[in-house]
């Protein structure tokens, strides 16, 4: 089809080459937005078919807790149950909404399957013929700024080492600018535990649960609080002997059994474990385990990524980042989409993207490299004066909506619908107060309304 929303280019503005890697939800709007604006854009995949971490498989890695560096990757982090934990409307792209659509949708419910987002996916890629720029089962090895400027004293050239299926031998191609979508839910964060060298028990990642029947009859213990602990927690209640859920934010005297199930309990985090495979939480409980789960999130990776020091990992905050975006020392050609946490992601990807596509054309203007970077720094001393550490730099919660308005006032476009708004914050307050049931039962029927109000402007 052919994208009406394609921008005339004006003689001032640049047509980049640019190089996407990856082809999830961000790397596909990021794609779509990069080549309305008139840039050249390759994106590489190393998967077969598009959707990233949604594409739901039965492998998981040998390693249950992925720590291996050399392991072979498993890209996806989903569970066999798993349904959104965002309601449709507001889960979409604004111009692509994510509607049941006669003839393609595999599972109409508010809150769907993991395959429905994959379709969906799929879809938003043959509708804006994404998957012609798309090199499939490619692999980007290392990423490196290359020695050859483009002439004006801006953007240095990226060189992009990659391989092409099973074949070995590298091969390298130059871009005017990489854009960074690889996902952040491969590389497992693991909570310390007191004794665990000496436990005898299985410890695993959620990275590697796929479905409840393995934990049959046994006492699993998971550490964390937010949407997989919940999820995971009940799956595995349903054929485990007991299920106990430890989190750090959870009071020191916090023991809960849970409404509804006759085997999960709630805990403090676990104090320690032991030889004799007892599990010690710090309410003073100890039970007899035979599995741990860390539900702990991930780290971000570029394995491939080659800057000089000039972006770090460091306590979970990729830095230095202007807006969570750009690179200052290499602005614009460097950048990276979806890094912020606790928002809603597929709308978040589209804003940054627009704006990172308008950025490289030259028709949005970033601040010099100087101010970008006293921006960055008062943003990490207010951070650290607040006591809040590093690796919440980039959650963002409730101000995700000033952070969006800002990127749709930069882009010249409409800033995030207040229907969107308000779904979003309900939708995060009812997963943690109604676990079992927010997926079934709503009342914002108000907003579905107004949302599908909107979508008309957008059905084809
Ligand atoms: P990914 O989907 O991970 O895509 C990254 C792509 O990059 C992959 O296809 C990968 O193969 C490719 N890639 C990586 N490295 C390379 C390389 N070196 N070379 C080539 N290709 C590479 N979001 C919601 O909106 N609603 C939800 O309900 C929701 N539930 C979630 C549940 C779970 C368990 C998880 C893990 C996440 C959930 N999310 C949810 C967040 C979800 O991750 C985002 O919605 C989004 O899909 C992430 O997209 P992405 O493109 O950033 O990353």
């Amino acid at each position: 089809m052919v994208d009406s929303s394609i921008i005339q280019m004006a003689p001032s503005i640049k047509c980049r080459h640019v190089a996407v890697i990856g082809a999830g939800a961000a790397g596909l709007v990021a794609a779509r937005e990069l080549r309305r604006e008139g840039h050249s854009v390759v994106v590489f995949e190393r998967q077969n078919q598009v959707g990233g971490t949604w594409i739901y498989t039965d492998h998981v890695e040998q390693d249950p807790l992925s720590v291996d560096p050399t392991r072979p990757i498993v890209h996806s982090s989903v569970y066999h149950s798993l349904r959104t934990n965002l309601p449709r409307e507001c889960m979409g792209f604004i111009d692509f909404p994510f509607v049941i659509r006669p003839g393609k949708s595999r599972d109409p419910r508010r809150f769907p399957s993991h395959g429905e987002v994959v379709a969906y996916l799929q879809d938003f890629a043959e509708e804006f013929a994404v998957e012609e720029m798309i090199r499939f089962e490619t692999t980007v090895e290392r990423v490196s700024p290359a020695e050859e400027s483009d002439g004006e004293g801006g953007i240095t050239k990226w060189r992009i080492e990659f391989t092409e299926k099973e074949e070995k031998v590298r091969r390298q191609e130059l871009y005017d600018a990489v854009v960074v979508c690889n996902g952040h839910y491969i590389e497992p964060r693991l909570a310390d535990i007191p004794g665990i060298s000496s436990w005898p028990g299985k410890e695993m990642h959620s990275h590697n649960y796929r479905i409840p029947e393995p934990f049959k009859e046994q006492v699993v213990v998971l550490i964390g609080s937010s949407a997989s602990a919940v999820d995971i927690s009940r799956d595995i209640a349903g054929v485990a002997k007991e299920v106990h859920v430890a989190s750090w934010s959870n009071a020191a005297d916090t023991f809960i059994k849970q409404n509804g199930h006759t085997n999960l309990w709630v805990h403090s985090m676990i104090e320690r474990v032991h030889e004799d495979g007892s599990v010690v939480f710090q309410n003073g409980k100890t039970i007899l385990a035979h599995v741990i789960m860390h539900c702990t999130g991930y780290k971000y990776h570029f394995p491939f990524l080659e800057t000089n020091g000039s972006v770090t990992v460091n306590d979970n905050c990729v830095g230095p980042l202007y807006k969570h975006i750009f690179s200052p020392a290499f602005a614009p050609s460097l950048s990276f989409v979806g890094i912020t946490w606790k928002v809603l992601p597929f709308h978040l990807f589209e804003l940054q993207s627009k704006w990172i596509a308008g950025v490289l054309s030259g028709r949005i203007t970033l601040p010099s490299k100087e101010d970008m970077m006293v921006e960055i720094k008062t943003e990490y001393a207010t951070l650290e004066a607040q006591g809040i550490p590093k690796r919440y730099t980039h959650c963002l919660g409730i101000s995700q909506f000033e952070y969006f308005d800002g990127l749709a006032s930069q882009c010249g476009c409409s800033g995030t619908e207040k229907w969107r708004k308000e779904m979003c914050l309900t939708s995060f307050m009812r997963v943690m107060k109604h676990p079992e049931t927010y997926r079934d039962e709503w009342e914002d029927h108000h907003l579905v309304s107004q949302a599908y109000q909107d979508f008309s402007l957008y059905s084809s």
